[in-house]
């Protein structure tokens, strides 16, 4: 069985509050949101990261950056603006290592890391 929590939501085992699907990526919102609007985009396909992803799929990783625009569009996000991260590794912060835009908006977002 495929422990990957995000592999899970793809395949359906794992219920999400989907708001876009197109054949090689899923948008859904984050189970604990920390804006407005918070939605993370995967791959269908499994990638650890996004720097694995990029190095092996050019195009994949266009198309899930197509759909971060499509939701921020969808969302109401484009004329105040959104943030896009990319959680990566241990000093990222990444908790599931399956990769995932996190799409982040709808209110103003403050300071892009605490120091
Ligand atoms: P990371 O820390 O890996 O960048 O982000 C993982 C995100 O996944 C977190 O924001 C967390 O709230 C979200 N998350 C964890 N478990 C679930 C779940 O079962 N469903 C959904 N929709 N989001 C989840
Ligand atoms: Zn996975």
């Amino acid at each position: 069985m495929n422990d990957c929590l995000f592999c899970r939501i793809v395949a359906g085992d794992i219920p999400a509050t989907v708001v876009r699907e197109t054949d090689t990526t899923l948008a859904f919102r984050d189970i604990n949101p920390k804006a407005e609007v918070h939605v993370l985009v995967v791959t269908k396909e499994h990638y650890v990261d996004v720097a694995t992803l990029a190095q092996a799929d050019r195009e994949l990783a266009g198309e899930l950056l197509e759909t971060v625009a499509v939701v921020a569009e969808t969302e109401g996000l484009l004329a105040d603006g959104f943030r896009t991260i990319f959680n990566t590794g241990e000093y990222g912060g990444q908790e599931v290592d399956h990769v995932h835009a996190h799409v982040l908006g709808g209110e103003p977002l403050g300071p892009m890391v605490c120091k």
